[in-house]
């Protein structure tokens, strides 16, 4: 097979500045690409527009700028990205894969007690044969069907889920108006052409849902490689809801040697602290999946959050 450049990337949710955990994911995903003369690529998941914080993205680059974590090519905004989503979910109308929902968040609490892995209810179906006369659709959502969905993980081995049985067919648009991040997530890295995605181990069981909607819309499945998340003291991933600190309250090189050391990558005592540059070329030329710690979840540096 020809070589191909890997395309790695790294799409924040401007919901609050850079923190260890998601530095910890930007440094993991940009040394795994580059350390292989890779692209890596900067996307602002700026959909979920009710939990955006203005400025928020603006605060992310310049963290990234401050890391030296250099991306490739133009920033793209989700929010910019509504006519592609919107396309796709044209496609799935037109092969009778997605149907409207009437119900709402009331409605489905009443109905089930069924819960996904992640903890929100088991959609039970209720709209799948057509809208009850009188009710008007609010979101969009596709037909799952049942069966495994497995992927190789390349740290975490291999995982398998039946959304059908545990999620149930999950919402593609929302009833606010708002594309969900399966969707806009899965015609992004499509379209931009993202072979490897190396993000946290709390998207993990996102990742089915994702594979399910790539092969209804004919995409090439990436690899993909879940970093263990930061936790707090109390062993909860970090993140504003558990009081992280933006990691702009650190040094740069303080912040970049805990990261590194983070995911198995402990510099040389001497190179400890050093300029960001210095530290990045020596993580990249000792750059090993081998080393990454395979746990899902991996203590955060003290200086991370509030105590
Ligand atoms: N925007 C998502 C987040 O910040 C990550 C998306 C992804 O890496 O797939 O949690």
């Amino acid at each position: 097979a020809p070589a191909i450049t890997p395309i790695g990337r790294f799409a924040p949710s401007p919901t609050g500045p850079l923190h260890f955990g998601s530095l910890v994911a930007a440094l993991g995903s940009w040394l795994d690409v580059r350390s292989r003369g890779g692209r890596w690529l900067l996307r602002i998941e700026d959909v979920d527009t009710p939990r955006i914080v203005p400025g928020a993205d603006r605060a992310i680059i310049a963290d990234l700028a401050r890391f030296g974590l250099e991306w490739d090519g133009d920033i793209v905004w989700q929010s910019q990205r509504g006519d592609r989503y919107e396309a796709a979910l044209d496609r799935l109308r037109a092969l009778g894969l997605v149907y409207p929902c009437a119900c709402s968040r009331k409605e489905i609490a009443d109905s089930t007690t069924v819960r996904a892995r992640d903890g929100a209810l088991r959609y039970p179906g209720t709209c799948r044969g057509g809208l009850a006369p009188g009710r008007e659709a609010r979101a969009w959502r596709v037909r799952t069907t049942p069966g495994e969905i497995c992927f190789d993980d390349a740290l975490q081995g291999r995982v398998c889920e039946d959304i059908e049985h545990e999620v149930g067919d999950f919402v593609l648009l929302r009833a606010d108006g708002v594309w969900a991040y399966q969707l806009a997530v899965v015609v992004d890295d499509a379209e931009q052409g993202v072979t490897e995605i190396v993000r946290g181990a709390d998207l993990l069981d996102s990742t089915p849902r994702q594979l399910f909607l790539q092969q209804l819309l004919g995409y090439r499945r990436p690899d993909y490689l879940h970093l263990p998340v930061a936790g707090n003291q109390a062993g909860e991933k970090l993140s504003k809801q558990t009081l992280a600190l933006a990691v702009a309250e650190q040094p740069a090189p303080q912040a970049l040697t805990d990261a590194l050391a983070f995911l198995g990558h402990a510099l040389p005592r001497e190179l400890r602290g050093a300029p960001v540059s210095v530290q990045l070329e020596w993580g990249l030329a000792n750059w090993s999946r081998a080393h990454l710690p395979r746990s899902a979840m991996a203590p955060a540096p003290a200086w991370s959050a509030v105590q």
